[in-house]
């Protein structure tokens, strides 16, 4: 018998190309965009954001993906605009995110650091790509709600963890009213400067859940006069409290009750609400997070191009902000003064100067921060007349009882210590977040924690979230997708 030659293993196709070059995000130049609080990024233009999607080399296993608190099937939504479908691209933006109008903007871009792209070069833009999908399709849509359950959820907190919560519940058929002590809902997205996102933003993303039946409260605080037990006394089957932290904190030195000493979350809010806001000639921040890096570069809008000197107690690269935010500030000419710390405030009748110390850094702390410890003799006045304080935020618990037994976060909001964040009160659920995304990842598991209640009063066994816009198919995770990150 004659042998029958083996056929050959076809060829492997060769592995797609990986470019490392960014397709460049087009900004305003400093001096432009310093004059006013003009959005500093725009758009790709179509070809732009095609070319930058073509650079994606569609990983079998998405660590984008993976990294995003709310397993956003980026992958997915670049794919499509890779080969111009903008309408699916928005699709698939918007049925995973509620918020994807304002996270295209300021989402801190976890998936990008995850990026295997970023090994070889710089990673794709996925969240200038979501605002492509957005801008390039129609994501003017509507979410579609399951058939009604009969059951009502109060939600307190407007802001991300709240909004996300409120979204969730209603697709999958339950009627929620949003408390908000605020005139308007967003929680401190609303202090996020203009050159960065508007309200226009968040309002576009709300504008989606017009079919929802989704009531929104605003200038209704729950607290002392209206404990959040009376709501479940007022026929609402659960509660999710998302209230985050909107007050600031202080730093707790001589001379903070001085005219000119201004917080920061109190000056953002008035420029963002539109008020006239003056401050001094020489301005100086105190704090190193991304809320000081907004004051500053927010300080440098209002005083047109006089000085502006951040100071902050440990190293650049210890600095909590986002490394974007600080490439910003220095490339405006915002003076950083580090190691050093704010000792008191100085001033007949209105602040004068800000007295600091000079520090050295110790040993690192449990979390692995380098304690800074102040160098006695080495004070120095700064002078200034306005001092903005940036260093951080803390819930405002007041008529939040004892019996819910809350945890507060290293960053300051209340959480509930059960499962899926459930309160030691029944039915009674607490989350929020150190960013939006975090925030609205950490609300979809209390809101599969708030259905999975809701459905035991009903005896029925709960079902994953439906199709945001009412398809046959459930939600479903991407293919390759392991555990979120919503730590
Ligand atoms: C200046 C600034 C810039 C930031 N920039 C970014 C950024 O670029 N990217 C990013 O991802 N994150 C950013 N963050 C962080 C982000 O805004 C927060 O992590 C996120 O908003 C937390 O969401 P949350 O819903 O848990 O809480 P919050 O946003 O704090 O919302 C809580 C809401 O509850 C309301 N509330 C509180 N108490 C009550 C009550 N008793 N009754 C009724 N309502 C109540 C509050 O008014 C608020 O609207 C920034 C924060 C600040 C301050
Ligand atoms: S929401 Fe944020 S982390 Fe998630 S994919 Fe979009 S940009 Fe990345
Ligand atoms: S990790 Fe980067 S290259 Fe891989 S699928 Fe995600 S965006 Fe594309």
């Amino acid at each position: 018998m004659a042998s029958v030659a083996p056929t050959p293993p076809a060829a492997k196709p060769p592995p797609p190309k990986l470019n490392p070059v960014r397709v460049q995000i087009p900004e305003e130049s400093v001096p432009d965009r310093t004059q006013d609080f003009r959005e500093v990024l725009h758009a790709y233009s179509k070809e732009d954001a095609v070319l930058e999607a073509k650079r994606c080399i569609q990983c079998r296993r998405p660590w984008c993906v993976e990294a995003c608190p709310i397993s956003q099937d980026c992958r997915e939504y670049i794919t499509l605009l890779a080969v111009r479908d903008f309408d699916g691209a928005a699709r698939v933006t918007l049925q995973d995110n509620p918020l994807s109008t304002s996270l295209c903007k300021v989402c801190y871009h976890y998936c990008e650091d995850s990026c295997v792209v970023k090994k070889k070069g710089v990673p794709i833009a996925i969240r200038q790509l979501k605002r492509a999908a957005l801008e390039l399709g129609n994501s003017d849509l509507a979410y579609v709600p399951s058939k009604p359950r009969g059951q009502r959820v109060a939600v307190v907190g407007g802001g991300p963890a709240g909004l996300q919560a409120a979204w969730e519940l209603g697709l999958r058929g339950y009627g929620v009213t949003v408390f908000e002590q605020e005139p308007v809902v967003g929680g401190l997205m609303q202090t996020i400067p203009g050159y960065r996102m508007t309200d226009a933003d968040v309002q576009t993303d709300r504008a989606r859940f017009r079919d929802l039946d989704v009531t929104f409260l605003t200038d209704h605080r729950v607290g002392p006069e209206f404990p959040p037990e009376q709501l479940l006394e007022q026929g609402y089957q659960a509660v999710f409290l998302s209230i985050g932290t909107s007050t600031h904190r202080v730093l707790g030195i001589p001379g903070e009750e001085l005219p000119g000493v201004v917080p920061a979350l109190q000056l953002l809010k008035r420029i963002n609400r539109g008020e006239t806001v003056r401050i001094g000639e020489r301005v100086v921040v105190v704090g190193g997070g991304d809320v000081a890096m907004d004051s500053v570069r927010s300080a440098l809008r209002l005083c047109h191009g006089r000085p502006v000197t951040l100071v902050y107690r440990r190293s650049r690269p210890e600095m909590p902000a986002d490394p974007e935010e600080i490439h910003g500030a220095e490339q405006e000419g915002i003076r950083f003064l580090f190691q050093k710390a704010p000792v008191r405030i100085v001033g007949a009748g209105h602040v004068e100067g800000l007295v600091v110390q000079s520090v050295e850094l110790g040993a690192p702390d449990a979390g692995g921060r380098r304690t800074p410890v102040n160098v006695p003799g080495s004070e120095e006045t700064l002078p200034c007349d306005t001092v903005i304080v940036a260093v951080g935020q803390k819930a405002d618990l007041t008529g939040f009882g004892l019996e819910l037994d809350l945890r507060i976060a290293p960053q300051g909001w209340p959480e509930g210590k059960g499962e899926r964040f459930a309160t030691a009160t029944p039915g009674v659920f607490a989350a929020g977040g150190r960013s939006v995304v975090y925030a609205m990842g950490n609300a979809i598991e209390a809101a599969a924690g708030i259905d999975r209640y809701l459905c035991g009063l009903r005896g029925e066994t709960p079902q994953p979230r439906p199709d945001a816009f009412g398809a046959a198919t459930s939600y479903h995770l991407p293919a390759g997708y392991t555990t979120p990150i919503r730590t």
